[in-house]
Protein backbone atom coordinates (compact mmCIF):
# COMPACT_ATOMS: atom_id res chain seq x y z
CA UNK A 1 0.00 0.00 0.00
CA UNK A 2 1.19 3.32 -1.12
CA UNK A 3 0.87 5.64 1.78
CA UNK A 4 -1.03 8.26 0.38
CA UNK A 5 0.80 10.77 3.10
CA UNK A 6 4.13 9.78 0.91
CA UNK A 7 2.67 10.82 -2.22
CA UNK A 8 1.33 14.34 -1.12
CA UNK A 9 3.76 14.87 2.36
CA UNK A 10 3.35 18.89 1.76
CA UNK A 11 -0.37 19.68 0.41
CA UNK A 12 -2.10 22.01 3.32
CA UNK A 13 -4.98 20.70 5.05
CA UNK A 14 -8.14 21.18 3.96
CA UNK A 15 -10.17 21.10 6.60
CA UNK A 16 -10.10 25.05 7.11
CA UNK A 17 -11.10 25.89 3.35
CA UNK A 18 -13.63 23.76 3.88
CA UNK A 19 -15.62 25.13 6.72
CA UNK A 20 -14.86 28.35 5.58
CA UNK A 21 -16.51 27.70 2.73
CA UNK A 22 -19.49 25.60 4.28
CA UNK A 23 -19.99 29.07 6.29
CA UNK A 24 -20.17 31.45 3.57
CA UNK A 25 -22.59 28.85 2.27
CA UNK A 26 -24.85 28.69 4.53
CA UNK A 27 -24.88 32.17 5.21
CA UNK A 28 -25.60 33.05 1.44
CA UNK A 29 -28.52 30.79 1.53
CA UNK A 30 -29.98 31.35 5.02
CA UNK A 31 -29.66 35.33 4.57
CA UNK A 32 -27.95 35.27 7.85
CA UNK A 33 -25.60 38.12 8.88
CA UNK A 34 -22.21 37.21 7.94
CA UNK A 35 -20.09 37.80 10.80
CA UNK A 36 -17.68 34.94 9.66
CA UNK A 37 -15.42 36.07 7.14
CA UNK A 38 -12.87 39.29 7.96
CA UNK A 39 -13.73 41.55 5.07
CA UNK A 40 -14.79 45.25 5.23
CA UNK A 41 -18.67 46.02 4.18
CA UNK A 42 -17.42 49.34 3.09
CA UNK A 43 -14.46 50.12 0.99
CA UNK A 44 -11.24 52.29 1.74
CA UNK A 45 -10.57 56.07 1.52
CA UNK A 46 -12.12 57.23 -1.63
CA UNK A 47 -8.61 59.47 -2.31
CA UNK A 48 -6.79 56.06 -2.27
CA UNK A 49 -9.42 54.30 -4.58
CA UNK A 50 -9.30 57.07 -6.86
CA UNK A 51 -5.47 57.18 -6.87
CA UNK A 52 -5.52 53.84 -8.34
CA UNK A 53 -7.97 55.20 -11.12
CA UNK A 54 -5.11 57.74 -11.76
CA UNK A 55 -2.25 55.32 -12.11
CA UNK A 56 -4.49 52.98 -14.48
CA UNK A 57 -5.77 56.03 -16.80
CA UNK A 58 -1.64 57.50 -16.46
CA UNK A 59 -0.45 54.13 -16.97
CA UNK A 60 1.64 54.19 -14.70
CA UNK A 61 2.38 49.68 -13.65
CA UNK A 62 0.06 48.94 -16.26
CA UNK A 63 3.56 46.94 -17.68
CA UNK A 64 5.54 44.85 -15.18
CA UNK A 65 6.49 46.64 -12.12
CA UNK A 66 9.96 46.24 -10.95
CA UNK A 67 10.21 43.00 -9.08
CA UNK A 68 10.90 44.60 -5.62
CA UNK A 69 7.55 46.93 -6.11
CA UNK A 70 7.52 50.04 -7.07
CA UNK A 71 9.77 52.60 -6.05
CA UNK A 72 6.58 54.92 -4.71
CA UNK A 73 5.95 51.72 -2.75
CA UNK A 74 9.09 50.69 -1.03
CA UNK A 75 9.56 54.59 -0.05
CA UNK A 76 6.44 54.75 1.35
CA UNK A 77 6.87 51.76 3.79
CA UNK A 78 10.18 52.82 4.96
CA UNK A 79 8.81 56.16 5.84
CA UNK A 80 6.40 54.72 7.76
CA UNK A 81 8.51 52.09 9.55
CA UNK A 82 10.81 54.72 10.57
CA UNK A 83 7.81 57.69 11.23
CA UNK A 84 6.04 55.27 13.39
CA UNK A 85 8.53 52.93 14.88
CA UNK A 86 11.97 54.58 14.54
CA UNK A 87 12.97 51.72 12.52
CA UNK A 88 15.27 52.17 9.26
CA UNK A 89 15.18 50.24 6.43
CA UNK A 90 16.57 50.94 3.09
CA UNK A 91 13.74 50.98 0.56
CA UNK A 92 16.32 49.51 -1.92
CA UNK A 93 17.30 46.62 -0.52
CA UNK A 94 15.42 46.10 2.96
CA UNK A 95 11.60 46.45 1.07
CA UNK A 96 9.61 43.81 -0.55
CA UNK A 97 6.41 44.48 -2.20
CA UNK A 98 4.11 41.15 -2.40
CA UNK A 99 0.98 39.92 -3.47
CA UNK A 100 -0.66 40.57 -0.21
CA UNK A 101 1.15 39.15 3.53
CA UNK A 102 -0.06 35.76 2.27
CA UNK A 103 2.21 35.88 -0.25
CA UNK A 104 4.88 37.31 2.02
CA UNK A 105 4.50 35.09 4.56
CA UNK A 106 4.49 31.97 2.33
CA UNK A 107 7.66 33.18 0.32
CA UNK A 108 9.46 33.65 3.27
CA UNK A 109 9.24 30.46 4.58
CA UNK A 110 9.72 28.57 1.26
CA UNK A 111 13.09 30.70 1.36
CA UNK A 112 14.10 29.81 4.59
CA UNK A 113 12.63 26.69 5.88
CA UNK A 114 14.15 23.22 5.03
CA UNK A 115 12.54 20.27 5.05
CA UNK A 116 12.11 18.84 8.54
CA UNK A 117 13.07 22.11 9.44
CA UNK A 118 10.83 22.93 12.75
CA UNK A 119 8.66 26.34 12.79
CA UNK A 120 7.34 27.78 16.41
CA UNK A 121 3.88 28.91 15.75
CA UNK A 122 0.89 30.69 17.99
CA UNK A 123 -1.96 28.09 18.31
CA UNK A 124 -4.27 29.26 17.33
CA UNK A 125 -2.71 30.80 14.23
CA UNK A 126 -4.11 32.52 11.00
CA UNK A 127 -5.20 29.23 8.63
CA UNK A 128 -2.46 30.19 6.50
CA UNK A 129 0.00 29.52 8.16
CA UNK A 130 0.41 25.51 8.93
CA UNK A 131 -0.35 25.87 5.00
CA UNK A 132 3.13 27.68 4.05
CA UNK A 133 4.91 25.53 6.54
CA UNK A 134 3.14 22.53 4.76
CA UNK A 135 4.63 23.65 1.16
CA UNK A 136 8.37 24.39 2.51
CA UNK A 137 8.19 21.14 4.16
CA UNK A 138 8.90 22.22 7.85
CA UNK A 139 7.48 21.08 10.83
CA UNK A 140 4.73 22.72 12.65
CA UNK A 141 5.33 23.15 16.37
CA UNK A 142 2.31 25.13 18.25
CA UNK A 143 2.32 27.08 21.44
CA UNK A 144 -0.78 27.30 22.70
CA UNK A 145 -2.07 30.93 24.06
CA UNK A 146 -4.27 30.21 26.97
CA UNK A 147 -6.96 31.97 27.71
CA UNK A 148 -6.88 33.83 31.08
CA UNK A 149 -8.77 36.37 32.99
CA UNK A 150 -10.74 37.52 30.11
CA UNK A 151 -7.53 36.98 27.12
CA UNK A 152 -5.57 34.51 25.48
CA UNK A 153 -1.63 34.84 26.71
CA UNK A 154 1.74 33.15 25.62
CA UNK A 155 3.30 31.62 28.40
CA UNK A 156 7.08 32.70 27.66
CA UNK A 157 8.10 28.90 29.62
CA UNK A 158 5.77 27.13 27.06
CA UNK A 159 6.95 29.09 24.19
CA UNK A 160 10.87 28.06 25.23
CA UNK A 161 10.03 24.85 26.07
CA UNK A 162 9.07 24.51 22.22
CA UNK A 163 12.34 25.15 21.02
CA UNK A 164 14.58 22.05 19.86
CA UNK A 165 17.85 22.29 17.98
CA UNK A 166 16.14 21.89 14.78
CA UNK A 167 13.78 24.96 15.39
CA UNK A 168 14.56 27.44 12.74
CA UNK A 169 11.96 30.09 12.80
CA UNK A 170 9.58 31.37 15.27
CA UNK A 171 6.21 32.60 13.15
CA UNK A 172 4.73 35.69 15.48
CA UNK A 173 1.37 37.95 14.86
CA UNK A 174 -0.11 40.33 16.66
CA UNK A 175 -2.47 41.76 17.10
CA UNK A 176 -3.43 38.31 16.64
CA UNK A 177 -6.21 36.91 14.24
CA UNK A 178 -7.94 34.96 15.81
CA UNK A 179 -8.01 35.83 19.19
CA UNK A 180 -7.83 39.61 19.27
CA UNK A 181 -4.45 39.68 21.84
CA UNK A 182 -1.91 41.96 21.22
CA UNK A 183 1.23 40.96 22.62
CA UNK A 184 2.78 42.64 25.59
CA UNK A 185 5.92 44.35 26.08
CA UNK A 186 6.92 41.13 28.53
CA UNK A 187 5.46 38.50 26.09
CA UNK A 188 7.33 40.46 23.05
CA UNK A 189 10.23 40.31 25.30
CA UNK A 190 10.25 36.61 26.23
CA UNK A 191 10.15 36.39 22.11
CA UNK A 192 13.17 38.57 21.86
CA UNK A 193 15.35 37.08 24.19
CA UNK A 194 14.48 33.49 23.07
CA UNK A 195 14.82 34.40 19.72
CA UNK A 196 18.49 35.73 19.84
CA UNK A 197 19.70 32.99 22.47
CA UNK A 198 19.07 30.42 19.73
CA UNK A 199 20.11 32.49 16.90
CA UNK A 200 16.66 31.72 15.37
CA UNK A 201 14.79 33.27 12.78
CA UNK A 202 11.26 35.25 13.32
CA UNK A 203 8.63 36.17 10.68
CA UNK A 204 6.52 38.68 12.33
CA UNK A 205 2.77 39.00 10.95
CA UNK A 206 1.69 42.46 11.67
CA UNK A 207 -1.10 43.52 9.76
CA UNK A 208 -2.94 44.76 12.07
CA UNK A 209 -0.61 47.09 13.63
CA UNK A 210 -2.89 50.10 13.44
CA UNK A 211 -6.27 48.10 14.64
CA UNK A 212 -5.23 48.75 18.27
CA UNK A 213 -7.70 49.64 21.14
CA UNK A 214 -6.03 51.24 23.97
CA UNK A 215 -2.93 49.58 23.83
CA UNK A 216 0.38 50.09 21.91
CA UNK A 217 1.61 48.11 18.83
CA UNK A 218 5.09 47.22 19.47
CA UNK A 219 6.98 45.50 16.27
CA UNK A 220 9.51 42.56 17.27
CA UNK A 221 12.13 44.23 15.10
CA UNK A 222 12.75 47.08 17.24
CA UNK A 223 13.97 44.64 20.12
CA UNK A 224 17.82 44.39 20.88
CA UNK A 225 19.53 41.78 18.15
CA UNK A 226 16.10 41.50 16.53
CA UNK A 227 16.29 43.47 13.16
CA UNK A 228 18.95 40.85 11.62
CA UNK A 229 16.72 38.48 11.91
CA UNK A 230 13.31 39.36 11.54
CA UNK A 231 10.95 39.49 8.87
CA UNK A 232 8.15 42.22 9.33
CA UNK A 233 5.39 41.30 6.81
CA UNK A 234 2.49 44.33 6.69
CA UNK A 235 -0.49 44.64 3.96
CA UNK A 236 -2.26 47.55 2.94
CA UNK A 237 -5.64 45.19 2.71
CA UNK A 238 -6.86 45.66 6.74
CA UNK A 239 -5.81 49.00 7.11
CA UNK A 240 -7.26 50.83 4.43
CA UNK A 241 -10.28 48.16 3.85
CA UNK A 242 -9.20 47.06 0.26
CA UNK A 243 -8.76 43.67 1.04
CA UNK A 244 -9.35 42.22 -2.14
CA UNK A 245 -6.45 44.57 -3.92
CA UNK A 246 -3.85 42.59 -2.17
CA UNK A 247 -0.79 44.31 -1.87
CA UNK A 248 1.01 43.67 0.91
CA UNK A 249 4.84 43.98 2.18
CA UNK A 250 7.59 42.81 4.49
CA UNK A 251 10.99 44.13 5.32
CA UNK A 252 14.00 42.73 6.59
CA UNK A 253 17.43 42.92 6.20
CA UNK A 254 19.23 42.63 3.10
CA UNK A 255 20.52 38.85 3.21
CA UNK A 256 17.23 37.82 4.35
CA UNK A 257 15.15 40.16 1.67
CA UNK A 258 17.38 38.39 -1.26
CA UNK A 259 16.53 34.96 -0.44
CA UNK A 260 12.55 35.50 -0.10
CA UNK A 261 12.97 37.87 -3.60
CA UNK A 262 14.57 34.66 -5.00
CA UNK A 263 11.43 32.68 -4.41
CA UNK A 264 9.23 35.79 -4.55
CA UNK A 265 9.84 36.45 -8.09
CA UNK A 266 8.64 32.68 -9.19
CA UNK A 267 5.57 32.61 -7.49
CA UNK A 268 3.45 36.31 -8.33
CA UNK A 269 6.93 37.59 -9.79
CA UNK A 270 5.01 41.17 -9.23
CA UNK A 271 1.17 42.18 -7.57
CA UNK A 272 -0.82 44.45 -9.58
CA UNK A 273 1.43 47.67 -10.66
CA UNK A 274 -1.51 50.52 -10.48
CA UNK A 275 -2.18 49.62 -7.03
CA UNK A 276 0.73 49.67 -5.90
CA UNK A 277 1.17 53.49 -6.43
CA UNK A 278 -2.32 54.01 -4.93
CA UNK A 279 -0.90 52.00 -1.58
CA UNK A 280 1.88 54.51 -1.73
CA UNK A 281 -0.66 57.23 -1.45
CA UNK A 282 -2.43 55.36 1.41
CA UNK A 283 0.44 55.12 3.31
CA UNK A 284 0.97 58.59 3.61
CA UNK A 285 -2.02 59.57 5.02
CA UNK A 286 -2.62 61.69 7.88
CA UNK A 287 -2.80 60.29 10.81
CA UNK A 288 -6.08 61.39 11.19
CA UNK A 289 -6.91 58.89 8.68
CA UNK A 290 -4.91 56.15 11.18
CA UNK A 291 -6.88 57.70 14.38
CA UNK A 292 -10.31 57.79 12.65
CA UNK A 293 -10.49 53.90 11.66
CA UNK A 294 -9.07 53.31 15.15
CA UNK A 295 -11.96 55.00 16.36
CA UNK A 296 -14.48 53.60 14.26
CA UNK A 297 -13.54 50.06 14.55
CA UNK A 298 -13.35 50.72 18.51
CA UNK A 299 -17.19 51.63 18.30
CA UNK A 300 -18.14 49.05 16.48
CA UNK A 301 -15.80 46.47 19.05
CA UNK A 302 -17.99 47.81 21.76
CA UNK A 303 -21.56 47.24 19.84
CA UNK A 304 -20.52 43.78 19.12
CA UNK A 305 -18.71 42.73 22.86
CA UNK A 306 -21.98 44.68 24.15
CA UNK A 307 -24.23 42.22 21.75
CA UNK A 308 -22.57 38.96 22.55
CA UNK A 309 -22.36 39.99 26.25
CA UNK A 310 -25.97 40.69 26.25
CA UNK A 311 -26.92 36.96 24.69
CA UNK A 312 -24.70 35.54 27.39
CA UNK A 313 -21.52 34.42 25.94
CA UNK A 314 -18.18 34.95 27.64
CA UNK A 315 -16.51 37.48 25.68
CA UNK A 316 -13.10 37.97 25.07
CA UNK A 317 -12.61 41.81 24.90
CA UNK A 318 -9.97 42.25 22.03
CA UNK A 319 -7.08 44.65 22.23
CA UNK A 320 -6.66 44.67 18.75
CA UNK A 321 -7.63 43.22 14.89
CA UNK A 322 -11.91 43.47 14.13
CA UNK A 323 -12.32 39.94 15.63
CA UNK A 324 -13.87 38.98 18.82
CA UNK A 325 -13.69 35.34 20.23
CA UNK A 326 -16.48 34.29 22.40
CA UNK A 327 -16.90 31.18 24.64
CA UNK A 328 -19.94 29.61 24.21
CA UNK A 329 -19.99 27.43 27.37
CA UNK A 330 -22.10 29.96 29.28
CA UNK A 331 -25.10 29.34 26.40
CA UNK A 332 -24.57 25.74 27.88
CA UNK A 333 -22.74 24.53 24.37
CA UNK A 334 -19.37 22.74 23.79
CA UNK A 335 -18.41 22.18 20.61
CA UNK A 336 -17.86 25.61 18.36
CA UNK A 337 -18.27 23.63 14.98
CA UNK A 338 -21.51 22.09 15.68
CA UNK A 339 -22.96 25.37 17.19
CA UNK A 340 -21.43 27.48 13.97
CA UNK A 341 -23.64 25.27 11.79
CA UNK A 342 -26.43 26.03 13.37
CA UNK A 343 -26.02 29.33 14.38
CA UNK A 344 -27.36 31.00 11.04
CA UNK A 345 -30.54 28.83 11.42
CA UNK A 346 -30.71 29.57 15.00
CA UNK A 347 -30.33 32.97 15.05
CA UNK A 348 -29.63 33.99 11.51
CA UNK A 349 -25.56 35.10 12.14
CA UNK A 350 -22.99 33.29 10.95
CA UNK A 351 -19.56 32.67 12.77
CA UNK A 352 -16.45 30.84 12.47
CA UNK A 353 -15.38 28.01 14.87
CA UNK A 354 -12.41 28.78 16.39
CA UNK A 355 -11.16 25.04 16.24
CA UNK A 356 -10.57 25.74 13.00
CA UNK A 357 -7.01 27.84 13.50
CA UNK A 358 -5.77 25.38 15.90
CA UNK A 359 -3.07 22.24 15.75
CA UNK A 360 -4.88 21.07 18.34
CA UNK A 361 -8.66 21.86 17.71
CA UNK A 362 -9.60 20.34 20.96
CA UNK A 363 -7.58 23.51 22.81
CA UNK A 364 -10.26 25.92 20.59
CA UNK A 365 -13.33 23.53 20.26
CA UNK A 366 -15.51 25.78 22.97
CA UNK A 367 -14.68 29.25 21.03
CA UNK A 368 -15.87 30.88 17.91
CA UNK A 369 -14.82 33.83 15.73
CA UNK A 370 -17.01 36.91 14.69
CA UNK A 371 -16.02 40.39 13.02
CA UNK A 372 -16.89 43.58 13.62
CA UNK A 373 -15.56 45.07 10.67
CA UNK A 374 -19.30 45.61 9.68
CA UNK A 375 -21.34 48.98 9.50
CA UNK A 376 -22.87 49.80 12.97
CA UNK A 377 -26.50 48.81 11.97
CA UNK A 378 -25.14 45.58 10.33
CA UNK A 379 -23.43 44.79 13.84
CA UNK A 380 -26.58 45.88 15.69
CA UNK A 381 -29.43 43.63 13.46
CA UNK A 382 -26.52 40.57 14.51
CA UNK A 383 -26.46 41.65 18.12
CA UNK A 384 -30.41 42.03 18.22
CA UNK A 385 -30.78 38.78 16.58
CA UNK A 386 -28.28 37.10 18.60
CA UNK A 387 -30.05 38.15 21.74
CA UNK A 388 -32.27 35.13 21.45
CA UNK A 389 -29.62 32.63 22.37
CA UNK A 390 -29.68 34.44 25.92
CA UNK A 391 -31.60 33.42 28.84
CA UNK A 392 -33.91 36.27 28.32
CA UNK A 393 -33.67 35.53 24.51
CA UNK A 394 -35.77 38.10 21.98
CA UNK A 395 -37.88 35.76 19.92
CA UNK A 396 -40.31 33.03 21.07
CA UNK A 397 -38.91 29.37 21.51
CA UNK A 398 -40.67 28.16 18.80
CA UNK A 399 -38.58 30.05 16.60
CA UNK A 400 -35.41 28.27 18.27
CA UNK A 401 -36.50 24.84 17.44
CA UNK A 402 -33.10 24.18 15.66
CA UNK A 403 -32.20 24.40 18.75
CA UNK A 404 -32.57 20.87 20.03
CA UNK A 405 -31.03 19.64 16.42
CA UNK A 406 -27.43 20.99 17.99
C1 LIG B 1 -5.97 38.81 6.62
C2 LIG B 1 -4.69 38.31 7.18
C3 LIG B 1 -3.57 38.09 6.36
C4 LIG B 1 -3.65 38.16 4.86
O1 LIG B 1 -3.37 39.41 4.38
P1 LIG B 1 -3.43 39.67 2.81
O2 LIG B 1 -2.70 40.95 2.67
O3 LIG B 1 -4.86 39.72 2.39
O4 LIG B 1 -2.73 38.54 2.15
C5 LIG B 1 -2.39 37.71 6.95
N1 LIG B 1 -2.30 37.52 8.28
C6 LIG B 1 -3.34 37.71 9.08
C7 LIG B 1 -3.19 37.48 10.54
C8 LIG B 1 -4.58 38.09 8.57
O5 LIG B 1 -5.64 38.21 9.37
Amino acid sequence: MTASGRRHPRRPRAFGTTVFAEMSELAARTGAINLGQGFPDQDGPDSVREAAVAALRAGRGNQYPPVAGVPELRAAVADHQRARYGLAFDPEREVLVTAGATEAIAATLLALVSPGDEVVVLDPAYDAYAAAIALAGGVRVSVPLRPERGAFRLDPAELRAAVTPRTRLLLVNSPHNPTGTVLTRAELTGIAELAVEHDLLVVTDEVYEHLVYGVEHLPLAGWPGMRERTVTVGSAGKTFSFTGWKIGWLTAPADLLGAVLAVKQYLTYVPAGPLQYAVAKALRLPPAYFDGLRAELADRRELLVAGLERAGFGVFRPAGTYFVTADIRPLGERDGVAFCRALPDRAGVVAVPSAVFYQRPELGAPFVRFAFCKRPAVLRAAADRLASLGPAGGRPAAADSPLSTV
